[in-house]
C-alpha cells in the first residue's frame, strides 16, 4: 500500500480498490474515526462493487474501538447525512463511496455529528489518530451492528415536505430519470411516485461497475438521457451522480442544463417563498448574481469547496447555495449537498415558472473560457504574490485565488488545492474579450513560470 502524505482529500479518502484503497486502510482509517467519534456511528455504502468489502473492514475497525455500528446498508450520502443530522445520540457517520469516480475507485467520506461535511481540522485529528494505529478495547468494550430500516423514507418524507406537493401532484409532469446505476436508484423512483409524477426510467437498476454510462453527470454522459426526454416529449430529464449528492437537468426538448444554470433557476424558486442570500464559490458564472439580484435576492461568494459553502450558509442565516457542478444545499432541509432535494426544487420550478426551455431563453448568455496551466505546489505562493502586485490597480476580489473583475466580466486564476496546476477561468457576455483575458492571463503566468 502506497501512503499519501496527506490521507483525506477534498472529498474525503479515495483510491483504486485493491491497489490504494484497499482492507488494511478501511480497518485501521476505521478504528482512527471510532476513536474520534466514539459511541454510536452510522454507516452506509453506494451501489459499488467493493462498498461490501470496505464496508465490512470499516465496521471491524469501527467495532474493535468499541462503537456502535448502525448500518443503514446502500443510500445516497445525502440520505446518510439526514439520518445523522436527525439523530442526536448518533456522534457521526462514514460513507464509503467515490462519487462520480469510475467503478475501480472507492473512498471513505467522514460525516460530522450534525450531519455536515467534515471540517478539515477534524479530519486532521482523525489522521493523526491513523497514523499512531489505534488500540483495540477490550473483549467486554467491543461494539455491535444494528441493521437501520426506515432511514430511506424519513429522508424522502423530509424532501416532499420541503416542496408544494400538490402543485407537483396537479400538474401531472413526466421525466425521464437516469440514476447512472448509483445509490439515488434507493431514493429518486420514491420521491418521484410521492410527488404523483411518471418517471421513465435508464439505469436505475443498482449495478456496482457502473454499465450504463461514467457516474460524472456531464452532457457527453447523458446522451441517452438527453434523446429520451427529447423522444419522450418529457417535462424534464434528471441525472444523479453515484452517490446521488448532486443533479443536473435536461430541459423538455433536449436541451443540457449546466450546473450554473440549474442554480440560478433553482435561486428564482426559493427567492419566491423567501427574500435572502445566496451563497456560491466565486468560481461561480455571473449568471447566478444577475437571477438573484433581479429576483430580489443578495449574492455572497465563498471560495471553492461545498463545505465551505454549507458552513457560510450556517453563519450568516443564507436561504439558499451551491456548487456551479449541480451540487445544491437547502438550509431547510439539510447543511449539505442534496440531489433528491435539488431534483424535486427543479419540479417545483416547472409548476411555478412553466417549461424549463422557456425559463433557459430568458436567461442572460455568458461565455466562459477554461485553461489549465502546470506549476509546481512550491512556485504557487510566489507566483499568486506577483501576480496580486501586477493586477493591483484593478478591481480585485481575493476570496479565492485572485479575481480580476471587469465591468463586462473577470477572470479567475487560482492555484489548484489538489494538482500541480493553475486554473484559469475567464468569463464575459463577449466571446472574443472572454478568449482574450483568457489568453493574456495564460501568457502572463507562463512569463512567471519561466
Ligand atoms: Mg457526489
Amino acid at each position: 500500500m502506497t501512503m499519501v502524505p496527506r490521507l483525506f482529500g477534498t472529498n474525503g479518502v479515495r483510491g483504486v480498490v485493491n491497489d490504494d484503497m484497499d482492507v488494511n486502510l478501511a480497518l485501521r482509517l476505521g478504528k482512527a474515526i471510532g476513536r474520534f467519534m466514539g459511541g454510536k456511528v452510522a454507516l452506509a455504502t453506494d451501489t459499488r462493487t467493493s462498498g461490501a468489502m470496505l464496508k465490512h473492514a470499516m465496521i471491524a475497525g469501527l467495532t474493535a474501538v468499541g462503537v456502535e455500528v448502525m448500518d443503514l446498508g446502500v443510500l445516497p450520502t445525502p440520505a446518510i447525512q439526514y439520518y445523522v443530522k436527525l439523530h442526536d445520540d448518533v456522534k457521526g457517520g462514514v460513507m464509503i463511496t467515490a462519487s462520480h469516480n469510475p467503478p475501480q475507485f472507492n473512498g471513505i467520506k467522514c460525516i460530522d455529528g450534525d450531519g455536515t461535511e467534515m471540517p478539515r481540522a477534524k479530519e486532521e485529528v482523525i489522521e493523526d489518530y491513523y497514523q499512531s494505529d489505534v488500540p483495540c478495547v477490550s473483549w467486554d468494550q467491543v461494539g455491535g451492528v444494528q441493521k437501520v430500516s426506515g432511514a430511506v423514507e424519513r429522508y424522502v418524507d423530509d424532501i416532499v415536505s420541503r416542496v408544494d406537493a400538490e402543485a407537483i401532484r396537479k400538474a401531472k409532469l413526466k421525466v425521464v430519470l437516469d440514476c447512472a446505476n448509483g445509490a439515488a436508484v434507493y431514493t429518486m423512483p420514491l420521491i418521484l411516485d410521492r410527488l404523483g409524477v411518471r418517471a421513465i426510467t435508464l439505469n436505475s437498476d443498482a449495478q456496482g461497475k457502473f454499465p450504463g454510462h461514467p457516474s460524472e453527470p456531464t452532457a457527453e454522459n447523458l446522451v441517452d438521457l438527453i434523446s429520451l426526454t427529447r423522444e419522450s416529449k418529457a417535462h424534464l430529464g434528471i441525472a444523479l451522480d453515484g452517490d446521488a449528492d448532486r443533479s443536473v437537468f435536461v430541459a423538455d426538448g433536449g436541451e443540457f442544463v449546466p450546473g450554473d444554470r440549474s442554480l440560478a433557476l433553482v435561486s428564482k424558486v426559493m427567492l419566491k417563498k423567501k427574500k435572502g442570500t445566496v451563497v456560491t464559490p466565486v468560481s461561480s458564472s455571473s449568471l447566478v448574481e444577475d437571477v438573484v439580484r433581479k429576483a430580489g435576492g443578495m449574492l455572497v461568494y465563498t471560495a471553492v469547496g461545498s463545505p465551505i459553502v454549507a458552513r457560510k450558509m450556517m453563519e450568516i442565516g443564507a436561504i439558499f447555495g451551491g456548487e456551479e457542478n449541480g451540487g445544491l444545499i437547502f438550509p431547510e432541509h439539510q447543511y449539505c449537498r442534496d440531489g433528491g432535494m435539488t431534483a424535486a426544487k427543479m419540479l417545483e420550478s416547472i409548476v411555478f415558472f412553466g417549461p424549463l426551455s422557456e425559463q433557459l431563453q430568458e436567461l442572460p448568455v455568458y461565455h466562459v473560457e477554461k485553461r489549465k496551466i502546470v506549476c509546481s505546489n512550491q512556485q504557487k505562493e510566489e507566483i499568486m504574490r506577483s501576480l496580486s502586485e501586477r493586477c493591483a490597480q484593478d478591481r480585485l476580489d481575493c476570496t479565492d485565488g485572485l479575481k480580476v473583475l471587469f465591468d463586462d466580466g473577470w477572470v479567475l486564476i487560482r492555484p489548484s488545492g489538489t494538482e500541480p496546476i493553475f486554473r484559469i477561468y475567464s468569463e464575459s457576455r463577449d466571446p472574443g474579450l472572454c478568449r482574450e483575458r483568457a489568453d493574456k492571463f495564460e501568457v502572463m503566468l507562463l512569463e512567471y513560470l519561466n
